[in-house]
C-alpha cells in the first residue's frame, strides 16, 4: 500500500471521512500527538488499529468527538464530566466515563468504561465531522516508539500500513492527553499532560494522581518499553553540568558514541565535550520542552549516538508530563 501525506483541503478531509466510513484507518493531526483512527463503533476497524501499532489488544483506545451532542450515544455522561466539558473542552484532556453498549469490546480492551475527548485542532474536527462517527484512535506510532508530532513521524512508522497521512504540520502541544477518570469517587490522573492537576483541582476539588504516575522506578535500571528511542536512554535527574561531564567521561572511556538531550543552557555548558548533541529547547520554557520532546528522541534515529543521555526537568506543572515521558522512555535513570 502507498500511504501519502496529504494536505487538509476539504476534498482531502472527505476522502479521509469516506475511507474511515469503509473501515479503514485515516492518520490525523491534533493538538497533542498524531492519532491512528478508526470507526470508534466498528469492531473490524479497530482492530486495525491494533495490527497497524503492534498494540497490546488490551491497551484501549481513546473516542474523538467533534461535538458534545454525539458523546451519548458512546458514554454516560457524569455531572463531573460536563464540568470538565465546559472548562477545558475542546483541549488536551480525556475523561473516562462508563461506556454505552455500541462501544465495541475491542475499543476499550473489555473495559466498561470509555475515553472520551474533543481534539482542539480545525483539521481533525473536520475530519472527525466528515467522518460523522466518534474515531477511535491511539498515538500514530509503532507500539513502544515515541509519540508522532509531526507527519513525517507518522510516515516513518506507519508506511505502506495506512493509505492517508493528514497534513497538519507540526503539534502545538506534543504530550499525549491528560487522563482523568471521573467514574470513582474521587477523580483520578491516569495519565499527566498539559491539563494540570492544578487546573483540574480548579473544577472539581479533591484530584488524585494515579499511583502508577508517582511511583517513582527504583533507580538505577528499570526498563520500560515507551516512547524509547532506538539506543538505550539513560535519564539525568539534574542539571549539573557535572554530573554530565563524569557520565560523559565513563561512556567515552568504553569508546561508545554518546549523544546528548538536554535544554540549551546545559548544551552550552558543555561544549568542549566530545558528543551528538541535540536541544529540547529552554531550561525556562516547559512549553517549548513538550512540544519537542518527541522529535528531539526520533532525531537520534538518524545520528549515530549509541547511548543518550537526557536532562531532567523539575516535575511540576507541565514537568511533570515531561518527565513521566522521560521516565518511561529511560532504559536506566540517574538521580542526583
Ligand atoms: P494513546 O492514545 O496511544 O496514548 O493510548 C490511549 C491511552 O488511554 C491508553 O494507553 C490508556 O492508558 C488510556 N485509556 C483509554 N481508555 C481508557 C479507559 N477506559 N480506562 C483507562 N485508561 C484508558
Ligand atoms: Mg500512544
Amino acid at each position: 500500500m502507498k500511504t501519502e501525506i496529504l494536505k487538509p483541503i476539504r476534498e482531502n478531509i472527505r476522502r479521509a471521512g469516506k475511507l474511515i466510513r469503509a473501515g479503514e484507518l485515516v492518520a490525523f493531526p491534533t493538538e497533542t500527538v498524531y492519532g491512528l483512527g478508526a470507526d470508534g463503533l466498528n469492531a473490524m476497524a479497530c482492530r486495525k488499529i491494533f495490527a497497524a501499532k503492534g498494540r497490546p489488544s488490551d491497551n484501549p483506545l481513546i473516542l474523538h468527538f467533534s461535538h458534545l451532542s454525539k458523546v451519548e450515544q458512546a458514554a454516560k455522561i457524569l455531572p463531573a464530566a460536563e464540568k470538565l466539558f465546559a472548562a477545558f473542552c475542546p483541549g488536551p484532556l480525556t475523561i473516562i466515563l462508563p461506556k454505552t453498549k455500541f462501544v465495541p469490546d475491542d475499543v476499550t480492551g473489555g473495559l466498561s468504561t470509555v475515553g472520551v475527548r474533543f481534539p482542539d485542532n480545525d483539521v481533525a474536527r473536520a475530519f472527525i465531522k466528515a467522518a460523522d462517527c466518534p474515531i477511535a484512535a491511539p498515538s500514530a506510532n509503532l507500539s513502544g516508539r515515541p509519540s508522532p508530532t509531526t507527519p513525517q513521524a507518522v510516515y516513518n512508522d506507519l508506511r505502506g500500513k495506512i493509505e492517508i497521512i493528514l497534513d497538519g504540520g507540526a503539534c502545538q502541544f506534543g504530550v499525549e492527553s491528560t487522563i482523568v477518570d471521573v467514574t470513582c469517587e474521587v477523580p483520578e490522573i491516569l495519565r499527566p499532560g498539559a491539563i494540570t492537576k492544578e487546573m483540574l483541582e480548579e473544577i472539581l476539588g479533591e484530584v488524585k494522581v494515579a499511583p502508577t504516575i508517582t511511583d517513582k522506578p527504583r533507580a538505577p535500571g528499570m526498563k520500560y518499553t515507551h516512547y524509547a528511542p532506538k539506543v538505550p536512554l539513560t535519564l539525568i535527574e539534574s542539571s549539573d553540568d557535572k554530573i554530565f561531564r563524569r557520565e560523559i567521561k565513563n561512556l567515552r572511556a568504553e569508546n561508545k558514541i554518546v549523544g546528548v538531550m538536554s535544554s540549551q543552557e546545559l548544551i552550552s555548558k558543555l561544549d568542549e565535550e566530545k558528543i551528538i548533541p541535540v536541544t529540547y529547547g529552554r531550561r525556562s520554557d516547559l512549553k517549548s520542552i513538550a512540544a519537542n520532546l518527541y522529535e528531539s528522541l526520533r532525531n537520534f534515529d538518524d545520528l549515530p549516538a549509541q547511548i543518550i543521555l537526557a536532562e531532567g526537568v523539575e516535575d511540576f506543572g507541565l514537568g511533570v508530563a515531561i518527565m513521566n515521558r522521560l521516565r518511561k522512555a529511560a532504559t536506566f535513570i540517574l538521580r542526583d
